[in-house]
This record gives C-alpha cells, sequence and structure tokens, in this order.
C-alpha cells in the first residue's frame, strides 16, 4: 500500500502532464502558438469524448423526455439580435493608460493599480466590449454579409423549438439537450483551457408550464450536482454560487452556479438558469413566427419557461484533470521514498481502460499479450505495452489514468491467467482469462476512487 501525500495541484504541472502525455497541446504552437486555443492530443479527445458521452447519456438516455439536437454553428444574424447578444452580450472592458494593458472590470479588485504594470490611478472607465465573433458569408464583405460565431448553443435550440414539438412525441415538460461549439472573444482568456475563445458547452433548455417553474428549477439544481459524482468528481471540490441581482445575464430571472475548486481558487463550471419565456418570446417577436405551445389535453395555448443547464465541456475537462490528479509517496517496499503521478480518471472517463503487458518480451510472452489485448479490443479501450519494463510502464498508465493493467507471465501460460493490477491502490491479483471482460466490467460498475 501506498502512504500518500497529496501535493497541492497547480495549474503548471497540469499543463505540463497534458503536454507530455498528449491530453492538451497550445494551438499553432509551431507559429509561437495562439492565444486563447487549445489542441486535443490523442488521450485529450479520448477524454472530452468519454466527458460529453457521459454528459449526453446522463441527459438524453436516462430522461425519457429529453431529446438531442445538433446546430449548426452559423445562424441567421437576426437570431443574435433577438437573443440580446448583439446589444448586451458585452463584458466592461477597463485600458491601462499606463501599459495599454486590458481587462475585465468585474474580475480585477477595487484597489485601483493596474494587474499588469501595477502601477496606480492608470486604469480608464469601464466601456462596454461585445464579446461576440463576427465574419463575412459569401464572397463579398459587406455589412449584409455580416455573420456572427455562435457565443452560445442555446440559440440552436430555441429556433427548432417548434420543429422539435411537431417531429417528436414530447410534450411540455420537456428539455433539448446540445453540444458543441462556441466562441467568446474574452478580454482575457486565461488559466490554460478554463477561459478560451474557442470551447465546448453542454447545454439543455428544459420547457415548462410557467405555473411550475420554481419546481423545476429546484430539479434542475439538485440533479446537475449530484450528477458529478458519476464523473467522480470529489463532492467537497463542488458548491453552489447564487447569482446577485447585478450578476443575473439579460435573459435570466434566477440563477445558480456551479462552482469547482480549480487550482486558481472557486470558479464557475457550470451555470442553472431561469430564462423565463424570454428566448421564445423575442424569437416570436422578431421573426413574427408563433412560437407557442398548445397543450392538446387543457387546450391552453402559452409560451413555456425555460430552465437552463449549461455546462462547459472542455472547463469540465480541466475539473477532471485536477481532480483526478494526484502526487503519491510511496511508503513501502523497493520503491519506497519515490513519487508517483498518478490521474485517478473514473474508470469510464479514463482514456484507456486497460493496458496489458508481458512482464518479459521472449518465451512467446510478448505474442501472448497481443493476442489477449486483440481480444479485449471490441469491450474496452486498450493500449499494448511491448516493452517487458514492468515498472517504467507501470508509471506511464498511472499517468494517464489507466484504471487496470493486466501482466502476462509464465503462470499465464499453464494456467490462462493474468495479474491484474489496480491504478489507485496498486494491489494485485490474478485473475481467469476468460472471466476478464466481465470481471473488469463489473469492477468499473461498482468502482470507488482509492480501490
Ligand atoms: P463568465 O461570466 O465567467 O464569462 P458566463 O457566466 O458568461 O461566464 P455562461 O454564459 O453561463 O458563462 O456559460 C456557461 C458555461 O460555459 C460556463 O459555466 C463555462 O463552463 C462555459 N464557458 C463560458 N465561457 C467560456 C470560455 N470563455 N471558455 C471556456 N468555457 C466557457
Amino acid at each position: 500500500m501506498a502512504a500518500t501525500e497529496k501535493a497541492s495541484v497547480t495549474l503548471d504541472k497540469l499543463v505540463s502532464l497534458a503536454k507530455r502525455r498528449g491530453f492538451v497541446f497550445q494551438s499553432s504552437e509551431i507559429y509561437g502558438g495562439q492565444s486563447g486555443a487549445w489542441d486535443y492530443g490523442p488521450l485529450g479527445v479520448e477524454l472530452k469524448k468519454n466527458i460529453q458521452g457521459v454528459w449526453w447519456k446522463e441527459m438524453t438516455q436516462m430522461h425519457d423526455n429529453i431529446v438531442g439536437l445538433d446546430a449548426a454553428i452559423l445562424m441567421h444574424p437576426k437570431v443574435w439580435h433577438a437573443s440580446g447578444h448583439v446589444e448586451n452580450f458585452t463584458d466592461p472592458l477597463v485600458e491601462c493608460k499606463s501599459c495599454r494593458g486590458r481587462f475585465r472590470a468585474d474580475h480585477i479588485d477595487a484597489k485601483g493599480a493596474c494587474p499588469t504594470c501595477g502601477k496606480k490611478d492608470t486604469l480608464g472607465e469601464p466601456r462596454k466590449f461585445n464579446l461576440m465573433f463576427t465574419t463575412h458569408i459569401g464572397p463579398v464583405e459587406e455589412t449584409a454579409s455580416t455573420i456572427y460565431l455562435r457565443p452560445e448553443t442555446a440559440q440552436g435550440i430555441f429556433v427548432n423549438f417548434k420543429n422539435v414539438v411537431a417531429s417528436s412525441r414530447v410534450k411540455v415538460p420537456f428539455g433539448i439537450a446540445q453540444v458543441g461549439k462556441a466562441f467568446r472573444n474574452e478580454i482575457v482568456t486565461k488559466a490554460f483551457i478554463f477561459r478560451t475563445a474557442e470551447f465546448e458547452q453542454m447545454e439543455m433548455q428544459f420547457f415548462i408550464h410557467p405555473k411550475q417553474e420554481p419546481k423545476w428549477f429546484e430539479y434542475w439544481k439538485q440533479s446537475r450536482i449530484d450528477y458529478y459524482s458519476k464523473l467522480g468528481i470529489d463532492p467537497a471540490h463542488l458548491r453552489f454560487h447564487q447569482h446577485g441581482k447585478d450578476e443575473l445575464a439579460h435573459y435570466a430571472i434566477n440563477a445558480f452556479d456551479i462552482e469547482f475548486l480549480f487550482p486558481m481558487g472557486w470558479q464557475e463550471l457550470e451555470g442553472i438558469h431561469s430564462r423565463s419565456d424570454y428566448d421564445l418570446r423575442r424569437h416570436q417577436e422578431f421573426s413574427g413566427d408563433k412560437q407557442e405551445y398548445l397543450d392538446q389535453e387543457t387546450q391552453e395555448r402559452y409560451l413555456p419557461y425555460v430552465i437552463e443547464t449549461s455546462a462547459g465541456l472542455t472547463r469540465s475537462v480541466l475539473m477532471v484533470l485536477t481532480d483526478a490528479y494526484e502526487e503519491e509517496t510511496l511508503g513501502e517496499g523497493a520503491e519506497k521514498g519515490d513519487i508517483r503521478t498518478v490521474m485517478h480518471f473514473h474508470p469510464n472517463l479514463a482514456p484507456v481502460k486497460v493496458a496489458v503487458m508481458p512482464v518479459v518480451k521472449k518465451d512467446g510472452l510478448l505474442e501472448l499479450a497481443q493476442k489477449l489485448e486483440l481480444s479485449l479490443r471490441e469491450d474496452f479501450a486498450t493500449m499494448l505495452e511491448p516493452t517487458g519494463n514492468i515498472g517504467k510502464n507501470y508509471r506511464r498508465q498511472d499517468e494517464i489514468g489507466t484504471p487496470y493493467c493486466l501482466t502476462v507471465d509464465h503462470q499465464t501460460k499453464d494456467d490462462n491467467t493474468v495479474t491484474i493490477r489496480y491504478r489507485d491502490s496498486m494491489k494485485q491479483e490474478r485473475v481467469a482469462i476468460s472471466e476478464l471482460v466481465s470481471f473488469i466490467r463489473n469492477n468499473i460498475k461498482n468502482y470507488v476512487r482509492g480501490q
């Protein structure tokens, strides 16, 4: 067993591990990098897809009244006038007259000194800065062809409200879920993948009768914080923050953030917003197309209210990396005093579930390991470690968060068993090859961190 001393995780450590092991790379690195953008490497893309998969399953498969959607990023520009983004989607920008640094007025403390050069009384008056990126569609760059990159996925859901009602069996209360890219010209992009210009959101808009707003708001608040245990996140690292009147977005009547304890402190991970009928009403006004819902039983026509759950997918990747990271000082055996870095990903999120390795390359053991790895591919994301250097293989797999390592040794040839080694506890036991699939499946289902 390992005695653990949890060194506190820093952003630098995560950035370094992410690059070293192929989770996240700086965008356009060979050209000096593009700020506000990051690329997901071979393991990062798997991790991100797995987080998205758990969310999608939770929202659609586990709720009989939520359906999915994948709307286009490019939308009619009127959408953003109707949604209020052209007018209101702004952050307060202040500029330092001395160093020309630009900051979000609500993100700097009130002492009046510039966060970059430290000079006092050099910050100008805040002005509104719109966060939407514009571009042009069609061959002629003229005002009429100006188009926006969506700053949230939600509007794609609202403008399809009637399409979904007409084409599927849903009845209010019901939800529409969507995952996709969003773009914001943030005044300051920072903290690795926490705040970026290009990012991904996982949003769900839940349409309800206005009278049921309090009930559903409470339901989604609770349901969303509970969900994070499915990602294996420590509940002590999550909390609610209710928006004060001055914090509420232009569409919101009530809002709670779920905050996570990131390396830079408590920060928003997901927003739960009560949006009233703001969006459907505005789209009705701007498009001239009636957005009302007809209750077939009562014959009541009304504009539904909406409860929104809006989580950052790329921000969730940072949360999962943060929560999983541990530096462990080994307390016993030959490795006493060594430090191992281990990512305690929930097995459902781990990019690789099972690594297979021969204890030595010779005596036909490599071939046996290859055969075993091949046979497990249908059921799990696997990786072959062919070198025969078990110690090094374990370290690498710990660092990429692989929950199970299978070792093929001479005994395997005699009795068709292998050693399974658990990432968290480093405990080992022998399992028959014929039982491996159900054994590992069961283990994943009942996973508890530290096992
Ligand atoms: P902030 O006030 O911090 O700029 P926000 O409250 O405007 O953020 P929302 O519009 O509620 O954020 O977005 C919903 C979710 O989308 C956030 O909780 C976050 O996880 C994610 N998100 C928003 N902006 C970014 C960004 N620039 N980079 C990465 N994720 C983001």
